[in-house]
């Protein structure tokens, strides 16, 4: 099982690496690392699609606003990863795709973002953060404390005032990381009681919740070394499993069910994610037994194009289609495989169908479009091309393949300048000054004196200097 399969031609991308203007082909997963503060460890390889990410804020929108929280100001993340796990940081949830496969009911993840809106509701990985930042302090102060009294003890030759030193330098960082293991606790049973309040509030069940975290607590005691991620950020004692399984069985919605559609949703989802990490076998495995439904036929058709055979692939989404002639996200990955196959005018068409039944509107769709009319190649699909594509990158300013395809679709319509300082605004948002300053340069010499361009152009040049 490859986890990097997300985007296997292109798309693959880390922040700051748009550079050049290089064709592209991408996949419908746009694979990009994000750089995390603090406690999440540098980097988490994100992954971005248009059905999942609009599934997601489906399942999260209701619980936020019964959170209290601004749908708009929460961004959901999804990170390519097969482990459980989910976390908080500020404003963003973070959610990997291990987490997604794991749930076999909507109902399941929901629960695990109820517990993570109660975090944030509760404003905890920010108090969170401030403990730890006390906590390094008071590390240090003590270590410094302890060294100083080694040396006090060393420089009155006596053995006692040594031992008191060392004893002080090992007390102190385990007394910090008791304190705020408690604290952690008590921050994970609140969660969980917010949690059981927006589930209610929504007349959703708990069950699934349940169900995650008994799922935890057993594999832990089970396996005893096996340590998950999601244990370590969500410790869960005895006392906390039984508080959530009395919350869940008072809910008047214990044995409330999902309802079909969204249902059906998600199982399209496991069964992509399943293509992409490990491809036809594991969404055999997966639907084992309803190798006919819906969602094993969809991944069936994603992994059959992933591993070479597009016009197979083709067939087997155009029956889909047929199926469900309004899902967006048929057509959109029909265009995928068209532009692999090389029809574009299909793929154009395609792509023009999922945005027009897309009512999420991605901005991912929208940049797929412009690069399909990009890559036509015919002079009459440029400025819809450019349109696009600007559109996209006005929604979302860090799609820097986008950039590239917009800069692209300049030059194929002659226009340099434009074309340059398109990869000047690209390069300046991927971090990569050098770069955007150096296109920016080329971009002003062509650009007409005192024109909007130009002025951007010059903004760039001058910034940092
Ligand atoms: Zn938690």
């Amino acid at each position: 099982m490859a986890k990097d399969i997300w985007a296997p031609d292109a798309g693959t991308r880390e922040t700051g690496t748009l550079r050049h203007a290089a064709t592209t082909a991408a996949a419908a997963l746009l694979s990009v690392a994000l750089a995390l503060p603090a406690h999440a460890q540098g980097k988490v390889a994100v992954v971005r699609d248009a059905e999942i990410e609009t599934l997601l804020k489906d399942y999260a929108t209701p619980v936020l606003k019964a959170a209290g929280l601004k749908t708009s100001r929460v961004q959901i993340v999804l990170v390519n990863n097969p482990s459980f796990n989910a976390f908080v940081d500020g404003q963003r949830m973070f959610i990997n795709t291990g987490a997604l496969s794991a749930s076999t009911v909507p109902n399941e993840i929901i629960g695990v973002i109820a517990h993570e809106a109660g975090h944030l509701a509760g404003g905890h990985q920010q108090r969170l953060r401030e403990q730890i930042a006390t906590a390094r302090t008071l590390a240090i102060v003590g270590g410094l404390l302890g060294v100083g009294a080694i040396a006090a003890g060393s420089i009155a030759g006596s053995s006692g005032g040594t031992q008191a030193g060392a004893a002080l330098i090992t007390a102190t960082p385990s007394l910090v990381q008791r304190n705020l293991l408690s604290y952690r606790r008590s921050e994970e049973m609140n969660a969980d009681q917010a949690a059981a309040r927006f589930l209610n509030a929504t007349g959703q069940s708990m069950q699934g919740m349940l169900t995650t975290f008994e799922r935890f607590s057993q594999s832990l005691s089970l396996s005893g070394v096996q340590v998950d991620q999601y244990q370590i950020s969500h410790p869960l004692p005895r006392e906390r499993i039984a508080l959530l399984e009395e919350l869940a069985r008072k809910s008047k919605y214990f044995n409330s069910k999902d309802p079909q559609r969204l249902n059906e949703r998600h199982q399209l989802m496991r069964a992509k994610i399943a293509a992409y990490s490990g491809g036809a076998a594991a969404v055999v495995r997966l639907f084992s037994k309803d190798r006919s439904s819906l969602a094993a036929r969809y991944g069936d058709a994603i992994a059959t194009d992933l591993s070479g055979n597009s016009a197979a692939s083709l067939q087997k989404l155009d029956a889909l289609i047929r199926e469900q002639p309004n899902n967006p996200y048929f057509h959109e990955f029909r265009g995928e495989v068209l532009l692999k196959l090389r029809k574009t005018d299909e793929a154009i068409k395609a792509f023009a169908r999922a945005v027009k039944l897309d009512r999420s509107k991605s901005a991912l769709i929208r940049a797929r479009l412009g690069f399909a009319l990009m890559a036509s190649g015919k002079p009459g699909n440029m400025n819809r091309a450019i349109e696009e594509l600007r559109v996209a990158i006005q929604a979302e300013p860090d799609n820097f393949t986008a950039y590239r395809n917009l800069s692209q679709a300049y030059g194929q319509a002659g226009d340099i300048a434009n074309a340059e300082l398109v990869m000047a605004e690209g390069n300046f948002q991927a971090g990569n000054t050098r770069d955007a300053k150096a296109f920016a340069a080329r971009a002003l010499q062509k650009m007409p004196k005192g024109s909007p361009g130009a002025i951007r152009a010059n903004d760039i040049l001058t910034i940092g200097n």
